[in-house]
């Protein structure tokens, strides 16, 4: 985040630059969840950016850029992290930067300590195929942890619809590993919904969406699905492997 970033909420100034600590953010969830569950997504994040202000942040795959134009529309300037693992298409990192270049958003972009190369040499060439779960924490867990240090609370694109893994993300939540307030605007809602304001907003979708990629993350590790398929199928395809770990 940088020191020149604010954040303005519709009808709420936040100036929240000090961090609060776990039994605050574990008694605002225990407090919100419940009253925001069934929340206009909003709402939501008009709730998160007047409570945790510079504090809070989204973070988005580029998959699409719902979630960055939902929060933009409700605090311009808000922080957009994107976590480059070196391993993403070339259209997530073209959507990326249209995002940056066209929409009222910080963009953060997160790399990992080691480049590809420095993996590589450390761990051996293509540590996905040997052990994808250390590649992922490497690549993502870890720099989402050191990205997310400055904030009190992050904002995902997490859709209960998304898989059966998803049913119970709730809409604000505590992130006891990162010991963060999680809050999923969109977690309730449908395919068909997505769909619907993508359309009605003019919102940047990554191309790979239209070309048989529904769930988009690092290229050694997404394959196409068939219509019908679950969207995630595709992900870890032919692996145990459902999550890279940062929703875990
Ligand atoms: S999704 Fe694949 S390439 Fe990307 S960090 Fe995880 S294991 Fe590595």
């Amino acid at each position: 985040m940088t020191a020149a970033t604010t954040i303005t909420a519709r009808n709420n100034r936040a100036t929240h630059t000090e961090g609060r600590s776990p039994e605050e953010l574990r008694e605002l969830v225990s407090h919100w969840g419940a009253e925001l569950e069934l929340a206009p997504a909003e709402d939501i994040i008009e709730w998160a950016v007047a409570t945790f202000g510079e504090r809070f942040c989204i973070t988005s795959s580029m998959g699409d850029a719902v979630l960055a134009d939902l929060a933009s529309k409700v605090a311009p300037g808000v922080d957009v992290v994107f976590l480059d693992t070196g391993y993403h298409f070339v259209e997530t990192i073209g959507t990326r930067d249209a995002v940056e270049a066209t929409m009222p958003v910080n963009l953060l972009t997160i790399t990992p300590v080691q480049s590809v190369a420095e993996q590589d040499a450390q761990y051996g060439k293509d540590l996905y195929k040997t052990d994808p779960d250390l590649c992922c924490a490497l690549r993502k867990v870890q720099p989402l942890q050191q990205s997310l240090a400055s904030y009190d609370a992050w904002a995902t694109g997490l859709r209960r619809a998304e898989t059966h893994n998803r049913v119970i993300a709730p809409v604000i939540g505590w992130d006891a590993k990162k010991q963060k307030v999680k809050v999923s605007p969109i977690a309730r809602w449908s395919d068909e919904q997505v769909e619907r304001y993508i359309a009605e907003n003019g919102v940047l979708v990554n191309p790979l969406v239209y070309d048989g990629y529904p769930s988009i993350g690092c290229w050694p590790c997404t394959r196409r699905v068939a219509p019908g398929d679950d969207p995630r199928s595709g992900r870890w395809a032919g692996t145990h492997k459902t999550e890279c770990g940062i929703h875990s």
